[in-house]
């Protein structure tokens, strides 16, 4: 038997089938699961087995989370805490492992598909472009939760790179603001994808000065990425990667 007691697990972005093949099999093993009831799909519990607890922290505080954690371990049970996405991004978990380390219970995390990523995958989209970007921004409006000075959009909006806004789609019109008075065009080209993977996944495309109006009329949810850069725009310099003329280490190149 493994020695690990809490496995935080990333359950994807929605469909069920996009969770790690290791994370379905800590699921298909749990006796406990604490789940992100706000974000995850509930269809990503169904591989649990018969019998097992499931919790959901959307209604538990920080401490409610770790007594149910340490309740279970301490009864030899398998815990699982199942994020949305990708534990590590705005996951929350660091102060779980944190408290997990006082009480000397072991941990491990299985990384899981981040939303930037399903949204990227239902534009059919790269985000590092050759001579447009080669850096993906992740960042956030501030919200409840501080954003540092140094990196407020306006001053990372200067690079001009693709940008992937999270928990942010609710404050639009603030984050077109800053978008704009950080340097990038009128006319850069958006894209929003809600609920990106999930049955209801809907797209919106248009420039930050035109998309918001199409938000408002859909009535968007906040489970919806925010995608802003030139790649949108496609028009681009086609990779060295495959070039004939370009050798690397594993072909030749061609004259
Ligand atoms: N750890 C998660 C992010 C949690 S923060 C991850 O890696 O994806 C929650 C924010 O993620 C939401 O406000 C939204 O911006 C984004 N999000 C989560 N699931 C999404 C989805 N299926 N489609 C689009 N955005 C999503």
């Amino acid at each position: 038997m493994s020695s690990v007691q809490v496995y935080f697990v990333g359950a994807g972005p929605g469909d069920p089938d996009l969770i790690t093949v290791k994370g379905r099999k800590m699921l298909e093993e749990a006796d406990i699961v604490v789940y992100a009831g706000s974000l995850v799909n509930p269809a990503v519990l169904a591989v649990t087995p018969a019998g097992c607890e499931i919790h959901n922290s959307a209604s538990m505080t920080l401490d409610e989370v770790i007594a149910v954690m340490k309740a279970g371990v301490e009864q030899g049970k398998k815990v699982v805490r199942l994020h949305t996405g990708d534990p590590s991004i705005y996951g929350a978990i660091q102060e779980q492992i944190d408290l997990l380390n006082k009480l000397d219970i072991s941990w491990q995390v299985v990384p899981g598909v981040s939303s930037f990523l399903a949204a990227a995958a239902a534009l059919g989209q790269e985000y590092t472009l050759p001579g447009v970007s080669q850096t993906v921004i992740i960042t956030r409006m501030e919200g409840r939760t501080p954003v540092p000075e140094k990196e407020q959009i306006r001053s990372l909006a200067a690079h001009q790179t693709t940008m992937c806004i999270f928990l942010s789609v609710h404050m639009f019109g603030e984050l077109v603001q800053e978008l704009l008075d950080g340097g990038y065009a009128a006319d850069t080209p958006v894209a929003v994808v809600e609920k990106a993977s999930w049955p209801e996944q809907r797209i919106f495309r248009g420039t930050l000065t035109t998309i918001a109006d199409q938000l408002v009329a859909a009535g968007v949810s906040r489970t919806a990425m925010v995608i802003v850069g030139d790649v949108l725009a496609r028009e681009y310099e086609q990779s060295r990667l495959y070039a004939p003329e370009f050798g690397h280490m594993f072909r030749e190149a061609k004259p």
